[in-house]
């Protein structure tokens, strides 16, 4: 058997290395157009950044590697510019000699990734404005940085894009010395996250001396007078940059796949079924150039990162190898770190049920500690659980923190790709000891807040909904001193018990404290002495991040 693969690095590497351990008989071309196989475009802004050194450390397997260890014939600078489906050949030209020649198969994979998006803006192709997608991209900005302005007395940058490269390459220019600016179309960074979310990632940004406009995308660039680039925004202001960063999405290589007459999916992407097959029964695609069923949403829908990439190609191998393995779907599950901070999510976010106009689910705020909050160090994270009101099937998370946060999303990945619910968080053993986490540990509590939910132990509600009624703060009156919201009456957990005749029995009564903690306590003594009582989910710190976000704080531009 003869297989091509088309694409040398996540998807395609992974295939080619993961057939070869299957099939020792197998002849194998791995076929590639860039200098590289197998590099990790996943630090190439960190190698900008200067925290991966050498560009070395970014070539996670070389073409010679590939070899002698799996005797898979590795061509880099070599494109395959055309299929033929008909004939099972494919068009193979080598960069460096020019020369065209064809190749047939028996199985062809397709992994040939996605391209940063560039649209035809007026300047696009001025110098100083960079995409970054593969290591002679981040070689070209060092070589800006360094040479270009290594005497320049300020470096300004502009990067265009809010998602997770913009915002990776945003910390690594500012760790470069850049001032720098963030230009994003959306009204909000991070589009996995939902918007209060996004914003506690948008205010870090901005603590750390990122300049955030959003909702403003960029109109065009031009030479400015002092040789530098004027970028241009759509609101009319103009930011002088010495470095444009271009991080505004990416578009699957869909070129080869259309030439073959595959069929495309409705997102753009190379329509393929559970093992990874396309229309043709023997060409396979995978990574990003592929459409995958959103696991929670069952929507087709791009998704492009590392994990499913690799996941998919070893599953298309083993199915080329003849066995029955099958690709999941995609939870998007991802995260990033910037300025110290980790932001994580898995799953389906709110905005995107509300879009669907899916009403069956509820949501909980939740602020625990990383560890043990008597161990030094804890930190709070600030956590997002989504689940089904109907049978607290899981759905999605969303959490920030500076520790811990991702080990909490890496455990409720798993448990929705496990299907399960806010039942099964309560009851999962973790590991604990006080400096790791806690007895009860967040993934624990996100479980057992929902399931108080659901077994109405603790009606909730949100900020959202509270407009006229009866709010009762159980925090101490110094806690009041520093935020509270108008009208509300206060009375301190501990007292709460020899107050209750201070409390209308004919109203609905809202619980506030700093978390939600001590106002779940409140709302349960409440309900047992037969008030009618809800619990505000996240309590004053929900309440900060909410007020901030409408009062348009996160949109001075
Ligand atoms: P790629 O890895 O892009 O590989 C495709 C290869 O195919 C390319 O090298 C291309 O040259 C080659 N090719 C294309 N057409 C042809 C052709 N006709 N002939 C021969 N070769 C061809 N994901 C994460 O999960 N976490 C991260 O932290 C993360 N960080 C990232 C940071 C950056 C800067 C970038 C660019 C991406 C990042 N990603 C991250 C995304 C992740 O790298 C991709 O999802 C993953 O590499 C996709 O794998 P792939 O095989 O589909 O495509």
């Amino acid at each position: 058997m003869k297989v091509i693969v088309v694409g040398g690095v996540a998807g395609g590497a992974s295939c080619a290395a993961r057939l070869r351990r299957l099939d020792e008989r197998a002849e194998i071309l791995l076929l590639e157009r860039g200098p590289h196989v197998s590099y990790a475009n996943c630090g190439l802004p960190y190698h900008v950044g200067g925290v991966i050194v050498d560009e070395s450390s970014l070539l996670v397997a070389t073409a010679d590697m590939l070899r002698g260890r799996f005797a898979i014939d590795c061509r880099t600078r070599c494109e395959v510019v055309d299929i033929a489906a008909a004939h099972k050949t494919v068009d193979i030209k080598d960069l460096d000699a020019g020369r065209l020649t064809t190749e047939s198969y028996d199985k062809l994979v397709l992994s040939p990734g996605a391209a940063p998006i560039r649209p035809p803006l007026p300047g696009i192709d001025l110098p100083g404005i960079f995409s970054i997608r593969n290591v002679p991209d981040a070689r070209k900005v060092r070589e800006w940085i360094e040479h270009v302005f290594a005497d320049a007395p300020r470096r300004r940058a502009v990067v265009v894009g809010g998602g997770y490269i913009g915002i990776e390459m945003a910390e690594n220019l500012v760790k470069r010395g850049f001032d720098v600016t963030m230009v994003e179309m959306a009204d909000q960074v991070m589009p996995p996250l939902d918007p209060e979310c996004a914003y506690m990632v948008e205010y870090h940004l901005r603590r750390h001396g990122v300049h955030v406009l959003l909702g403003n995308g960029v109109a065009g660039f031009r030479h400015n007078a002092d040789g530098a680039l004027d970028v241009l925004t759509q609101s009319g202001v103009t930011h002088p940059a010495d470095l444009v960063i271009l991080a505004i999405g990416v578009r699957p290589e869909t070129a080869l796949a259309t030439m073959a007459g595959l069929e495309i999916g409705e997102r753009g992407g190379i329509r393929v079924d559970e093992q990874m097959r396309t229309s043709d029964p023997d060409i396979f695609a995978v990574g990003d150039a592929v459409e995958v069923k959103d696991f929670v949403t069952g929507e087709w829908s791009l998704i492009p990162l590392a994990g499913p990439a690799n996941r998919q190609g070893r599953i298309a191998a083993d199915v080329i190898a003849g066995r029955d393995a099958r690709f999941r779907g995609t939870q998007g599950t991802s995260v990033i770190g910037v300025f110290g901070a980790t932001i994580a999510t898995t799953g389906v976010n709110e905005r995107t049920l509300r879009r669907l106009g899916d009403d069956d689910y509820e949501k909980v705020y939740l602020f625990p500690g990383s560890h043990a909050r008597y161990y030094p160090g804890a930190k709070t994270i600030a956590l997002k659980v989504i689940f089904r009101k109907s049978n607290g099937r899981l759905l999605g998370a969303q959490a920030l923190g500076k520790d811990g946060a991702e080990k909490r999303i890496d455990a409720i990945a798993m448990a929705i790709q496990m299907g399960a619910t806010v039942y099964d968080l309560e009851e999962a053993e973790l590991c604990y000891a006080p400096q790791f986490g806690s007895a009860k540990d967040p993934v624990n509590f996100a479980g057992m807040v929902p399931a108080n939910v659901l077994r109405g132990d603790m009606p909730l509600c949100h900020w959202e909904d509270v407009d006229g009624g009866f709010l009762l703060d159980v925090r101490e009156p110094s806690e009041l001193e520093v935020d509270a919201v108008p009208g509300v009456l206060n009375i301190p957990l501990p007292d709460l018990r020899a107050r209750l005749d201070e409390l209308p029995r004919d109203r609905e009564i809202l619980v506030v404290c700093r978390s939600a903690q001590r106002a779940y306590v409140a709302t349960r003594i409440l309900l047992q002495n037969g008030f009618r009582a809800r619990n505000i989910s996240g309590g004053m710190m929900a309440h900060a991040i909410r007020a901030t976000v409408s009062a348009g704080e996160s949109n001075p531009t």
